[in-house]
Parts: C-alpha cells; structure tokens; sequence
C-alpha cells in the first residue's frame, strides 16, 4: 500500500536532517523536496503539496531560530503539523469535531455514495462500531436500486447482530420513512440507513437522495468513497454530494487495497469542511478504523505519538515555539532541576485528571516508565511533592543537575516538610526520568524515526 510507502519516504526525508550535523539552507531544500516528491507519488494534488511546502518553509526560519531551539525537533514538528493539518479540515482555524450520537436519543444516519463503493459494507461495520460502544442499533436497507443491497444488508446485520428493516416497496424514501418510524417507536439509539447508490453521480441519483433525505431526516450523512479512485475524482464526488445533500463526514474505503495511493483520498475531501470519520481497511466487518488525523500520522511515520505531545502542550496553552523548546530539552537531555520543575508543572496541567503513564505514553520509547510508578493518587501525591521541594530550593540549586551535599539536602527537607530519605528517593527517580529523556532523544537522533506500517 503506497501510504506505507509515503510513510517510509517522509522518514527516509526527515532522517536526513536528523542525521546531519548542522541543518543549512541546502539541506532544507533538499528535504522539502524530497518531501514534496513524496506525497506528489502518493497522489496527494498539488495544489495542497504547494501548501505544504510553503508553510513548512515559513515556520522554520533558519536565521530566525533561538539557539536553545533544536531546529531538528522543530522541523519534525512542523512536517508532522502540517501533514495533519492536510487532513484535517477547520472553520475558523478550529478543527471540525466528528460526529458523535447522542446516548439515549435517537439517531439517524444516512449513507450515501456510488455503487461499489463499499457502502453496504460500511452500514455493517459502522453498526458494529456503535453496538461495541454500547448503543441499541438498527439498520434500514433502503437501497432499493442495487438488485440484492436488502438482502446483502440483512445477512451482515444478522452478523453484528441488530435488527433491519427492508421492504418490497420500491420508493426508497418510503422504506427510510417506514423504518425510521418503527425504529424510533422501538427506542433504538443509533439507526443507519442504507441508501442506493449508481455507477456515477446522475441527476435520477441526486434526486431519490435528496428524498430519501427528507423521509429520514438524519443527524447525520456520510459519505463513502472509495479509496482506489484518484484524489480528483474524490474531490468532485465529493463536492457534488455534499451540494445536494450536507455531508457530515466521509469513510474512505479500501485503503488496504494495492491499487490505492491514499494520499489523494485523505487530502482532497479537507475542502468540503467535513472530516473523514473513519478508514475501510478490509473486507470483514473489523475491518474499519476510526481516523484521526494526529493519530494516523504518527503511525504512518512511525514516530510514536510526538505530535499528539505537542499537542497537549499547545492545549494546556503553551505556544508553538515554548513547546518545540521543552521537548528539545527534554531529548538533549540536559536538564537541570528548573526544566524538570518546568515540565512537572506543565505535565500537571496537561494531565487534565487523566493518568501520567498515560500521558507519558505519547512519547516513542517510554514504555520504562511505567517503573516509576507515578500514576493514581500516589503519584499525582508525589508530583506535588515534588513541586514543594523544587520550591524550598535556591535558584542555584535549581540551576544544577545534581545535589550531593548533605546540609543542603537537609535544608530543603526542612523547607519544603518532605523526609530527607524521600527527597532522596525523589531526586534518584528524578534522574532516571532524566535519562530516559534523553535515551529518546538519541533514539529520535539516530533512526528513532523508523518508518511505520499501517
Ligand atoms: P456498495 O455498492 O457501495 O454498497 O458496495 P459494497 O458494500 O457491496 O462493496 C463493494 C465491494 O467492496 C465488496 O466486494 C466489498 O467487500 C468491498 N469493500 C468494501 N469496503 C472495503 C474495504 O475497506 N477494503 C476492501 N479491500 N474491500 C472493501
């Protein structure tokens, strides 16, 4: 699968910067377009690879980057945030949310797309999705224009397992609206109804979807594509569907296939404004993925889960630049007292009541971890702690990687009301926390950037 392949040739790019000593403008150069050349392969249309170019380009300002700034890290950063931002459309500048149903209301969701496309197989799989969520679920098979979609329909929901409405009527907007209403009576919670597809987008089409539109009334309407087509002809569908009827947000199937480079399908869709809400990656009914972009990105380069760190830092409202120079401190290693400080207290915001392994997850390498047991009430305890001793400490002290002398150990017990023997112990895990930063930064160093596989 060429996304695999796009994947590899990103790291490929990426690698040269990380192995190289200084990063010059040559340098740059040749791996923005080496980049470019990548996602071009990988069916991504031009007009989005320019975007990309031009905005990596402007972040990293190479005469402009402070010293304390790893402009390998920073480069990395705005690869994998602009790769995102490919496939992630905004309003505003906000991300737009995908949809989710609403426990213990009744939800309709329509599908709709062309014949072929996956779309049967996609009203069995989303079903599936939701029932493991633990919804009531329900199926409607009103594509009455596909000789056999009712009974296809039927045998896959007998495999989620959920009831399904067909029909002998042939007014698909009738079958909708009697399911719908049966459904709706039944208490059900999420109902997905199946609708008929064509060989391409005719006006017959447009029309019978926008009735079966009214019939349903949905909260929702997904559109499935299929993976394998061009990213241009996804773009047309695409913009044609969502004037007629509102698309909520896309599938893209058949992203497992050989014949699909990927790259066009997930980029060309960002300019309706509706997410992709999932990826078809199979046959079976397991085989689908909810898809986020940080997420998909990460694995695709096989760079743990650095971006969706970032992230977290940009969230608990550090800006783009501090960010890029806590992590950089943090993969050099070189921390002292007041960058550990610095993180606790921003981990402490970032953590938002989730657990610190957890977070601690989003970094490539840090299963060891899990050895300085930090989590629950304990942990977030001895975080505070912490954050007492770091307070009774003088700004020298601070400043130090590491505090022998006894009498000051001794002081800082007494200021900060922590026992010596645990301040002990607190600085000895504090060190290993240090270490295990910095083996990740020379694991991101010297080919800590595997390419992935999806
Ligand atoms: P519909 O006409 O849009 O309802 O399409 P179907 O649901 O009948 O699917 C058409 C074909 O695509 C079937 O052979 C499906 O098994 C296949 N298909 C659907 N989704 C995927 C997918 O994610 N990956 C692969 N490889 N095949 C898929």
């Amino acid at each position: 699968m060429v996304l695999a392949a796009l994947g590899q040739q990103v790291g490929a790019a990426l690698k040269k910067i990380v192995d190289s000593n200084s990063v010059t403008a040559e340098v740059l150069d040749e791996v923005i377009k080496d980049l470019s050349k990548a996602l071009i392969i990988a069916d991504v249309p031009i007009a989005v690879v320019n975007k990309f170019r031009d905005r990596v380009r402007k972040r990293v300002n190479l005469k402009e980057i402070a010293p304390s700034v790893d402009v390998r890290v920073m480069i990395q950063q705005a690869v994998f945030e602009e790769l995102v931002a490919m496939m992630t459309p905004t309003v505003d500048g906000e991300k737009v949310p995908t949809f989710k149903p609403k426990r213990n209301k009744f939800n309709v969701i329509m599908m709709v797309g062309l014949q072929g496309s996956g779309k049967t197989t996609t009203c069995g799989k989303i079903a599936r999705h939701y029932k493991k969520k633990g919804f009531r679920v329900a199926l409607i098979g009103a594509d009455t224009f596909r000789a056999g979609a009712r009974d296809q329909l039927a045998q896959l929901a007998s495999t989620v397992p959920a009831p399904c409405f067909t029909s002998d009527v042939d007014d698909p907007a009738q079958v909708a609206r009697e399911g719908v209403a049966r459904f709706r009576e039944a208490g059900y919670e999420v109902v997905i109804v199946d609708t008929s597809g064509r060989t391409q987008q005719d006006e017959a089409l447009m029309a019978e979807m926008a009735a079966v539109k009214e019939a349903a009334n949905p909260d929702h309407i997904m559109f499935i594509m299929d993976g394998t087509n061009s990213g241009k002809i996804i773009a047309l569908q695409s913009e044609q569907f969502h004037s007629i009827v509102g698309v909520g947000s896309h599938v893209i199937t058949k992203l497992d296939s050989d014949d699909t480079k990927g790259g066009g399908a997930l980029t060309s869709v960002v300019s309706t404004g509706a997410p992709i809400a999932f990826i078809g990656v199979g046959e079976t009914m397991n085989d689908m993925q909810e898809f986020n972009p940080e997420s998909f990105v990460s694995r695709m380069l096989g760079m743990g889960d650095i971006g969706g760190l970032i992230n977290k830092m940009k969230n608990a409202g550090l800006d783009s630049e501090k960010s890029v120079e806590v992590v950089t401190h943090m993969l050099k290693g070189e921390t002292s007292f007041r960058d550990i400080q610095e993180q606790l207290r921003m981990m402490d915001s970032m953590l938002d009541g989730g657990s610190i392994t957890d977070f601690l997850k989003h970094l490539p390498g840090m299963g060891g971890l899990g050895q300085l047991d930090l989590d629950g009430q304990d942990g977030m305890g001895r975080l505070r702690k912490v954050q007492y001793v770091f307070d009774s400490m003088t700004p020298g002290e601070l400043d130090s990687a590491k505090i022998n002398d006894e009498s000051r150990l001794r002081r800082i017990a007494m200021g900060s009301g922590v026992p010596l023997e645990e301040i002990k112990l607190l600085f000895a895990q504090l060190k290993k926390m240090a270490n295990l930063f910095s083996m990740m930064g020379k694991g991101l160093g010297k080919g800590g950037l595997n390419p992935g596989k999806l």
